[in-house]
């Protein structure tokens, strides 16, 4: 079993990202920003910020994070979005989810500027996505998912790609860009019946489903690879707190060819993504001409 090291890969694809960075300074451009909105008290959202505010200093991308209380008016959050937009330095906007229960997510992401849309959480973004547009963002994980593999040289085209879990940002984009590169890709739900033999088909199985440890060596077809998406807290019998992911490692590991550690794996990779997306959308704002090309 060789491991799909999340770190290692994100690390060449950040340097990759800097080099495009010291580039766009020689074009005597500020450098891009994300403005993140961390809304509420949500400890895991405030850690995620906290990651990317430290991953955007690294990689020379101006940060600016709002933190607003959970009773902030849904009026005032849309207008310092607003601003944002209208802000040219200002390359990626992202609004931390899942957002308190009484706001209307919908409605507040709708305000972002697609143009800035470093998560490619808007309809017109996945949209345009799902045409085949080679210009629009691309959702942070499942392109990390993608960048992840490229990095290892796993091709999937040609593949049966099994894909447990369908939501909006990660199972069903996911799905496209597999499709994309030619895979055969089936997606797995709640609802999908006999789902170990379906899994058990899968040369490439993804787990974004959230469910801590579900995934063992008994939906693993001996020499699959397998990519762990899921990001779960768990209480130890000594009561200590555990990351851990959607398949159980060490049964896992025992099938598959290759596989990813939680942490360490994807997440790091979805970083890196969101570094790529706002550095993306800022050369196309701003019309500087330099390749967005970051593969090995
Ligand atoms: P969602 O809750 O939106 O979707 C989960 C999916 O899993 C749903 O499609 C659901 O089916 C399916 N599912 C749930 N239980 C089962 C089951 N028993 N059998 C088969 N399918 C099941 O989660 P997300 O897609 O947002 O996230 C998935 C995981 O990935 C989470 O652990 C999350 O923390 C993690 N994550 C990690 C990221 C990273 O950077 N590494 C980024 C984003 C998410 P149905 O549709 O029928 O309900």
């Amino acid at each position: 079993m060789q491991l799909l090291d999340g770190k290692q890969a994100s690390s060449y694809y950040r340097a990759k990202i800097l080099e495009k960075i010291e580039q766009l300074k020689k074009t005597g451009a500020p450098p891009p920003r994300l403005a993140a909105f961390l809304i509420g008290d949500n400890k895991a959202s405030a850690m995620y910020v906290r990651m990317k505010e430290k991953a955007c200093s690294e990689s020379g991308i101006a940060t600016r994070t709002h933190i607003l209380d959970g009773q902030t008016p849904e009026s005032e959050i849309i207008e310092l979005i607003k601003k944002e937009n209208a802000d040219p330095e200002t390359a990626g906007i992202l609004v931390q989810l899942p957002l308190p229960k009484h706001y209307d997510e919908k409605k507040i992401l709708s305000f972002i500027d697609p143009a800035k849309d470093a998560d490619c959480f808007l309809p017109q973004n996945i949209g345009h996505m799902f045409l085949g547009d080679e210009t629009t963002v691309i959702p942070c994980t499942p392109l990390g998912v993608m960048k992840l593999l490229k990095y290892y040289k796993i091709s999937v085209a040609s593949k049966e790609v099994c894909i447990i879990g369908r939501s909006n940002i990660v199972g069903k984009p996911l799905a496209y860009l597999m499709l994309k590169e030619n895979a055969t890709v089936t997606v797995c739900h709640s609802k999908t019946l006999n789902l170990k033999d379906v899994a058990r088909r899968a040369d490439i199985l993804v787990a974004a489903i959230g469910r801590a440890n579900m995934i063992d060596a008994s939906y693993i077809k001996p020499g699959a690879v397998v990519v762990d998406v899921g990001i779960n807290r768990i209480e130890t019998p000594d009561k200590k707190q555990l990351t851990c992911g959607d398949c159980d490692f060490d049964s896992a590991s025992k099938a598959a060819s290759w596989i990813t550690p939680v942490p360490g794996g994807v997440g790091p990779m979805t970083i890196a993504m969101l570094l790529y997306n706002t550095l993306y959308n800022y050369v196309l704002i701003k019309k500087i001409d330099i390749k967005m090309d970051i593969e090995p």
